[in-house]
């Protein structure tokens, strides 16, 4: 196995994993461990070139430095990336030598899923490795974290209320959700026992007559979404969906969901700004997944309470984002980038 390291300013440790009977041609990015070490998922893609690998792990691994650090877990950013088609070169040899090239860091880097990696992958990599989170709650992990997201995702929502009508109450309040997958699913069924009118739709027509026949939620086509006023629409599906097309459209108060990168550009938080409509940032109030996860590496290990409690926080996370957004009159995600720097240099000076 041959390990190399790839000088990157701004990182803290970057490094290349090659080892040629199991096919393996990996890179790990550690951007910052200021607060802790470095926990990041581990994707598979047919990146065209070690190029476009690495700008994908740099880009990833900084934004779990800022995701951790709102979410006050604790940690540091990271992230790896095994470059080659999962359909193609998945194999126990290969994991087993992923397991190796995370080892390597000594605890510096921890692992968890992302992109095409699934817990039967991880548990390979966990046989020569034990900096590996988020497998199944059998073997005393964490497990699906998607429930978790989807709580914290109320908590988020509770911030919202509270910004936009002054206290927190859900009744009667229409909540639109696009995407009502592993996330978007549960979250709908929460809010409808806190009160809310649920409007879901999702490009998978049986799934939503599945959750209406289920729970009486109201449903919309996908095409048509936008048109439907509501108090808060909830992107769960997928990302780039706010941008110069659809602000415009929008006929609500607030944004404020789980899908990951729902702005087109990091531009496009001041056109909602400008629209008077609230942006709760995404990696923000998508954390509980990750706080989850990070309740593993406790002392004590994983205790769901523990998980619930510090999930919970979410919601003043979400509030000192809005009030750094208003006292410093900018869009909220350049506040939550605030939020997230006071936090690292307070770790600096610690
Ligand atoms: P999922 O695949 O279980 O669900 C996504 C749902 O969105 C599916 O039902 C799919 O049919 C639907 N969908 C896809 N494209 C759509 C479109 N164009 N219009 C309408 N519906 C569409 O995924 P998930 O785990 O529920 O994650 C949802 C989002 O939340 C993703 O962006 C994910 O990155 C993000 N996220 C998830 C977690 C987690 O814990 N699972 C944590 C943080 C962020």
């Amino acid at each position: 196995m041959e390990i190399s390291e790839i000088q990157v300013d701004g990182y803290e440790k970057v490094v290349r994993c090659h080892h040629e009977s199991s096919g393996l041609h990996a890179l790990i990015a550690v951007h910052d461990t200021t607060l802790g070490p470095a926990l990041g998922g581990m994707r598979m893609l047919p990146y065209a070139s070690e190029d476009e690998a690495l700008f994908d792990v740099l880009r990833l691994s900084k934004g779990m430095t800022y995701k951790s650090a709102v979410a006050d877990t604790g940690l540091g950013g990271g992230k790896s990336v095994i470059l080659g088609d999962p359909k193609q070169l998945k194999s126990p040899e290969l994991f087993e030598a992923m397991g190796s090239f995370v080892d390597s860091l000594g605890g510096q880097y921890i692992t968890a899923e992302d992109m095409n990696i699934g817990i039967p992958d991880l548990d390979i990599v966990r046989r020569k490795t034990r900096y590996v989170t988020g497998l199944s709650r059998e073997s005393g992990s964490s497990g699906n974290p998607s429930p978790y997201t989807a709580s914290g995702c109320v908590f988020g929502l509770r911030a919202v209320l509270k910004e936009i009508y002054g206290e927190v109450d859900f009744n009667g309040k229409r909540i639109l959700i696009q995407g009502v997958g592993a996330v978007g699913g549960r979250l709908a069924v929460l809010l409808k026992e806190e009160g809310a009118q649920v409007i879901i739709c999702d490009i998978n027509e049986a799934r939503v007559d599945e959750l209406c026949s289920q729970y009486g939620f109201e449903s919309v086509p996908d095409e048509t979404h936008l048109d439907i006023e509501c108090d808060i629409y909830t992107p769960c599906a997928r990302g780039a969906g706010i941008n110069d097309d659809t602000i415009p459209k929008l006929r609500c108060k607030a944004v404020a969901g789980c899908a990951n990168n729902q702005l087109l550009e990091f531009s496009h938080a001041k056109g909602l700004l400008e629209r008077g409509i609230l942006y709760a940032p995404d990696y923000v109030i998508n954390a509980g997944g990750i706080i989850n996860v990070s309740v593993e590496l406790l002392p004590g290990g994983y205790d769901e309470l523990v998980a619930m409690q510090r999930i919970g926080k979410i919601e003043d996370n979400l509030q000192k984002v809005f009030e750094i957004s208003k006292s410093q009159g900018i869009p909220t995600n350049e506040a939550a980038l605030e939020l997230a720097e006071q936090r690292i240099s307070a770790g600096r000076s610690a």
